[in-house]
């Protein structure tokens, strides 16, 4: 029979049990024991469901209390020295201060892993590091696991992965230089899991599927045959792209096995099937670990059956990546309809879709018939759903003018028009869409949710909040005001539920980072906006003042980044539908006379493909989603976008493709240093570098935000220029935004005098 597997299963618990718990901890309320408790009966419950679902190998060092990056670290013994702990003898207190900072020291940084929205841990190397295994924590979860009576598989980040996410810190060296010692340490630590009874031991090098450098190709061959001496048995696990590049020196390994992700990459199977050695194993991830929708069976059978009968038992079947990416268990979900359920697959479902496989492949098709019948069912409904397929969509995309995506004027013309209707001074100040999100506006927003408060009142209360936060960017003098979006919880969320096409579930929650975990709504069918869905705030927040308001919404690539999305066409047309969907309410809004609209998209570049090859074609399509969702506008209409949370440097040509009147963009943080991309670059519209970190409660002095206006003017023409914070500002309390805004705009006035 062929081994089934997988990389890793959900930590947080079907109900978020880690989150509350360990945040109960940070507060102080519960003891470490009672985490550790908590934690244990998350495991068991993980191992009780891939047992069910005949996962032969279950792995143990997937389970972690923030990350498995930071994890990775104490098990080589290095953490960051500046905290001064005793690696071997960690609390899960101080555990908990390497992720989150204390007193004296900050945190370990923090960054995305690959191109998920997960988090990890950024191990800081210096020259100097040094290593000692600490399986402690690790052989204690293995003790767990075979106390139940499991077979278990220990999952680790390999060396070079685990080297290769690490920053180098102090004075810059090579991060290879620490390798050596590194493979030493590996090697004590694989002998631990020897003896333990680990007879599989899974590393996963993740970064075979990035753009890698030589040296970090060429060190695999050492690394692995010094980590053969321990007579380990490794698979290697790759995911999130082809290493196709690689199968020779793959094919050469000394290793047992390799994984690899027939999701993402289909393509890659041949050039591993072409030669494969016959001593060792080959798991074919062909389950979705990063998506929720249910497998075809009846096509994945047909493809594995001509693999398994060349390979025989050497063929394994597992899950493209870790499911530490998809929600825990669709059987919780009390809300969502029937259809759309036998559409899904979340964590627990894949394991079963795992095990019915692998039946299938050994006793053929007739012994799970039912549960094949059921995956024909649905593949076939997703196929023909009235619900998911429109054809009045179709035709849209269909039939789309060659200038759909174009503005009618070049940008210096349509300056010339919007200036004569918003009549805006030099260096316009504005800000990026929120206000102060208060209590009172969340209580009412979960009340009007609950049923506790009537459309009415809550249409009041709402009101209420925009006349005032109106008034205070009037007092305040800023020249684009906003309404201030007290009735968004949260920016894809809040235009997911007025569209077609979309689904939210209860507890499809997945880590993000630590214990934060996010929602993300699926995008199951085609997008369409049934109704406006913000004319009327922003019409109403226009009427209250002679000030240009800002109509405000969430562009199409963010709605799609942030969401599940579905899998029976290709990202970018869904891109295209929800961009089609945008326009409708950007026209709507000029019509109800609002002047400036932004299209935020803080996402734009997390969808950025893995190997640079790809880069073109996706921002291609990106772009033009951005272009088509403000197509047809008048050129008196300012189209603005935002952006935050990452670099830009190196994709300017495509921010200046989305052709958008004006940018607002984060900068303050690196002192501005991302406008010297922008001027080397011409980039030829109106930019709004932010002037103020708005992710701190502390507000900046005059000097700070003079030296930055001042920094900015040194390369951006006046003319051009706009002043505004980072971004928007419903994290922080009303007292600092109002003193931060009063400096930023008295700072803008100063200039604007001496221009
Ligand atoms: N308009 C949004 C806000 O101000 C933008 C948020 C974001 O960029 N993440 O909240
Ligand atoms: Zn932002």
């Amino acid at each position: 029979m062929n081994t089934t597997h997988i990389t890793g299963f959900p930590r947080v618990g079907a109900k978020r049990e880690l989150k509350f718990s360990i945040e109960k901890f940070w507060k102080g309320e519960i003891s470490e024991t009672e985490v550790f408790q908590v934690a244990k009966e998350i495991r068991q419950k993980n191992r009780a469901l891939q047992k069910q679902a005949k996962i032969n190998l279950v792995p143990v060092g997937d389970f972690s209390y923030y990350d498995h990056v930071l994890d990775a670290q104490i098990l080589v013994g290095a953490i960051p020295e500046r905290f001064g702990f005793d690696v071997t003898q960690l609390n899960l207190q101080q555990y908990s201060e390497l992720a989150r900072g204390n007193k004296n020291q900050p945190a370990i940084e923090m960054t995305k892993w690959f191109d998920t929205n997960y988090h990890y841990l950024v191990p800081e190397w210096k020259s100097d590091t040094q290593f000692q295994p600490v399986t402690t924590e690790l052989i204690r979860q293995i003790k767990e696991a075979k106390e139940e009576g499991y077979d278990f598989k220990p999952t680790i980040i390999g060396p070079l992965s685990l080297l290769w996410l690490g920053k180098a810190k102090g004075e810059s060296f090579d991060r290879l230089t620490l390798l050596p010692k590194l493979i030493e340490t590996y090697e004590q630590i694989l002998r631990e899991l020897i003896a333990e009874g680990a007879s599989w031991i899974h590393i996963d090098e993740p970064i075979l599927a990035v753009d890698l450098e030589d040296k970090w190709i060429q060190s695999f061959e050492p690394t692995y045959k010094a980590l053969a001496n321990t007579s380990a048995k490794l698979i290697i696990g790759t995911y999130f792209d082809s290493v196709a590049e690689h199968a020779d020196l793959l094919k050469s390994l000394p290793i047992h096995g390799l994984h690899i992700d027939l999701i993402r990459a289909p393509e890659q199977i041949d050039s591993f099937l072409n030669n494969w050695p016959s001593n060792k194993v080959l798991s074919l991830g062909v389950i979705d670990g990063r998506n929720v929708w249910k497998a075809d069976l009846s096509k994945i059978y047909d493809f594995l059956k001509p693999i398994q009968e060349k390979l025989g038992n050497q063929l394994w079947l597992s899950t493209s990546c870790s499911l530490l990416h998809t929600p825990q268990d669709l059987s919780v979900e009390e809300k969502l309809d029937d259809e759309l359920k036998e559409w899904l697959a979340f964590s627990a479902q894949k394991v079963q879709e795992l095990g019915i496989l692998k039946q299938a492949l050994a006793h053929g098709k007739e012994a799970v018939k039912e549960a094949f019948e059921q995956s024909d069912k649905a593949a076939d409904s997703r196929k023909n759903s009235k619900r998911i397929h429109k054809q009045e969509v179709k035709s849209r995309l269909q039939n789309l003018t060659s200038d759909a995506d174009r503005r009618k004027s070049p940008f210096l013309d349509r300056f010339d028009a919007q200036q004569k209707v918003l009549n805006l001074p030099l260096l316009p100040t504005t800000t990026i869409g929120s206000f102060p999100q208060t209590k009172e506006i969340r209580q009412a927003r979960a009340q009007f949710k609950k049923g506790e408060l009537s459309q009415a009142d809550y249409i009041a209360a709402m009101k209420k909040e925009i006349e005032f936060v109106v008034k205070a960017q009037e007092k305040l003098d800023l020249d684009v005001l906003v309404h201030g979006e007290p009735e968004r919880n949260d920016m894809v969320e809040y235009f997911g539920e007025q569209l077609d096409g979309y689904a939210f579930t209860q507890f499809g929650w997945v880590q993000s980072y630590g214990s934060r975990c996010v929602k993300p709504p699926i995008i199951y069918g085609d997008v369409v906006r049934p109704k406006p869905m913000t004319v009327e705030w922003s019409r109403y927040a226009q009427s209250l003042t002679s000030h240009p308001m800002k109509g405000m919404l969430t562009g199409p690539v963010t709605m799609l980044q942030w969401s599940f999305v579905r899998n029976d066409i290709e990202r970018s047309e869904v891109a295209k539908q929800i961009a089609l969907a945008l326009n409708d309410e950007v026209l709507d809004l000029e019509k109800a006379g609002i002047k400036v609209i932004q299209i935020d998209e803080p996402a734009y570049r997390e969808g950025l493909p893995l190997k640079r090859q790809d880069w073109d074609a996706y921002l291609d399509w990106a772009s033009q989603s951005f272009r088509l969702s403000y197509g047809n506008v008048q050129d008196e209409t300012q189209i603005h976008t935002h952006m935050c949370y990452s670099e830009f440097n190196d994709i300017l040509p495509a921010i200046a493709a989305m052709d958008a009147d004006v940018i607002t963009i984060e900068t303050s943080r690196s002192d501005m240093e991302l406008l010297d991309a922008f001027v080397k670059f011409k980039y030829p519209n109106d930019i709004g570098p932010g002037v103020y970190d708005i992710h701190s409660p502390r507000v900046p002095t005059n000097d700070e935000i003079h030296h930055l206006i001042q920094k900015a003017l040194e390369v951006i023409p006046a003319r051009r220029l706009w002043i505004n914070p980072d971004c928007g500002l419903k994290t922080r309390g009303w007292e600092e935004t109002n003193a931060a805004l009063k400096i930023m705009v008295d700072e803008a006035k100063k200039f604007r005098k001496q221009l």
